[in-house]
């Protein structure tokens, strides 16, 4: 069921130089791990048609279903180059309140259906996957579960030590990372990364999967031009329309 609530701010942290994440408190909210809410900013859409209309933008629940029904959900963004309402979320303090709607949205991680399950994550795509995790964290569920999480640099990496501990913890999920702006002189360097470089293509994807992959699940969320490619390469090694998931945040 659809609901709208004030929820509070009551913890905050900046993730990265360009991401925060928030948890905000409020009445207890029934959702499914992978599902947004749409958050309405104080303010009023000049572009909009009707100018009286509020400012809403969807977030992906980054908290897992739990969290959700003890009334938490926390959601995590990522300022866009000239974006407006993620610019301004940057600066939030502890105790505002923001009208929450929701919960909504198909892109989600059932436990019944999905037992083997990869995510295909970059940037502020994390967000879901986060969610998706502390479900299978939380309910000590079986499925077995990987993340391919790729950024630019590794000070972009969202949740990284909470992922790190979460893996460490639960047997059956792995995270990998990969970055795209590692240059040929960090390779050759002192650098000590010891994750994967460059972006995702079908070779790193058996590589981390095998080659088996018609019984898994594939779920990719990060920007539009993100989606389509890994939907384009999981289609190229053969995984069918209905074994791929995706949300687009641009
Ligand atoms: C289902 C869903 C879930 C999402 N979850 C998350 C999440 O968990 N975390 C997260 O960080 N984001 C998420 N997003 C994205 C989020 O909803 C916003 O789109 C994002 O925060 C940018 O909003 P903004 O107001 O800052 O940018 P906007 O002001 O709306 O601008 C967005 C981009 O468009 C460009 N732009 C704006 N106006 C124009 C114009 N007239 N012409 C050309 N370009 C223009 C801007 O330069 C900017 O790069 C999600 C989106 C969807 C659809």
């Amino acid at each position: 069921m659809v609901n709208t609530a004030e929820y509070k701010i009551v913890s905050m942290k900046q993730e990265t130089p360009d991401t925060v994440s928030f948890v905000l408190s409020g009445p207890s909210l029934e959702h499914q791990a992978g599902q947004f809410v749409m958050l309405e900013y104080p303010g009023k859409d000049a572009n909009a048609k009707d100018p009286e209309k509020a400012v809403k933008r969807a977030y992906s629940i980054a908290s897992g279903p739990k969290r959700g029904r003890w009334g938490d959900i926390e959601l995590c963004v990522k300022e866009m180059p000239e974006g407006w309402i993620s610019k301004l979320l940057q600066n939030v303090t502890l105790s505002t309140s923001f009208k929450l709607q929701g919960p909504f949205g198909r892109f989600v991680f059932n436990p019944k259906e999905h037992k083997d399950i990869v995510m295909l994550g970059a940037g502020s795509g994390i967000a879901p996957f986060a969610s998706y995790l502390e479900e299978i964290r939380d309910e000590k569920l079986e499925t077995k579960a990987c993340l391919i999480f790729s950024n630019k640099t590794e000070e972009d990496i969202i949740y990284r030590k909470w992922l790190n501990d979460l893996v460490s913890h639960c047997q059956n999920a792995e995270v990998h990372y990969t970055l795209t702006r590692r240059t040929k002189e960090d390779i050759e360097g002192e650098d000590v990364w010891i994750g994967k470089s460059g972006r995702i293509d079908s070779t790193m994807l058996t590589h981390l999967c095998g080659s088996d992959l018609s019984k898994k699940d594939f779920f990719i969320c990060g920007p539009l031009v993100f989606v389509k490619s890994m939907k384009e390469i999981l289609l190229e090694l053969g995984v069918s329309k209905e074994q791929v998931h995706f949300e687009s945040y641009g």
